[in-house]
């Protein structure tokens, strides 16, 4: 391969990386905020599941009042009742009295159902709790290891930036602005291989004979004719015959 060919092999290795670290920059502040918004979403989960559990210590609470309400006006039926004086009088305080108990147990059951309602909401609460405090650690860990690649992504980009600047030195200007002008067009991709069997790697289309033998010399600057890509080639490797073992 000419050095010309091989600078342009390492420039577009190069570029893909200089591309992906700059990518992955970018997506730092984003992924961030994916992780906060987990741990959001798990502090909601808590709050929502401590207020339900609230709004059913309030209702039960209210409940109660209520059934110690019967409960004295049952008892003051009770002592009512001794008190009459005619059958009359004593059927229709019987008629107050079951109707007070009536009333009553609707609202002890009430209580009840409160109750159990209460102890579901208290086993989810401690459900919520423990989800959010292992939220938290993966989410402090998440940001940890996105702080360190951040380091290390910049950390590359610095590196291959500095060796590219190194190599486009070494280029001559014209192959260099064709590089650029294809890299510009076709998405960052200006070189790629032609395959054994005659394709462009990237567009697939399948070049000219002539096209594909100069190729495959490494030795001139080939620009695929639909994609434009400037193309190299590497021989595909050669099976390997296993050695025979000679037997004295
Ligand atoms: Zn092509």
């Amino acid at each position: 391969m000419t050095p010309d060919l091989e600078r342009l092999v390492k420039l577009q290795h190069l570029d893909s990386r200089i591309d992906e670290a700059r990518r992955t920059i970018a997506s730092h502040p984003e992924r961030l905020a994916a992780a906060d918004a987990r741990l959001n979403a798990a502090k909601q989960a808590v709050d929502a599941a401590k207020q339900r559990l609230k709004d059913n210590q309030d209702a039960r609470r209210a409940a109660e009042k209520d059934a110690a309400l019967y409960q004295s006006r049952l008892d003051k039926f009770k002592d009512q009742l001794s008190a009459v004086k005619t059958n009359r009088e004593y059927q229709a305080m019987q008629h107050e009295i079951a109707t007070a108990q009536q009333e009553l147990g609707v609202v002890e059951e009430r209580v009840l159902e409160r109750m159990m309602e209460g102890d579901a909401l208290t086993v989810e609460v401690k459900k919520v709790e423990a989800l959010l405090v292992a939220q938290q650690k993966e989410v402090d860990a998440e940001k940890k290891s996105l702080t360190a690649e951040l380091a290390a992504t910049e950390h590359t980009l610095k590196e291959t930036s500095a060796a590219r600047a190194a190599l486009v030195a070494d280029l001559p200007r014209t192959l260099f602005a064709l590089y650029e002008q294809v890299s510009k067009a076709r998405k960052g991709v200006a070189i790629c291989t032609a395959t054994p069997d005659g394709l462009c790697s990237v567009c697939h289309v399948r070049l000219r004979p002539p096209v594909f033998q100069t190729v495959r010399h490494n030795d001139t600057i080939v620009q695929c004719e639909v994609c434009q890509r400037i193309l190299y080639y590497i021989p595909p490797p050669q099976p390997v015959t296993p050695p025979t073992t000679v037997t004295p």
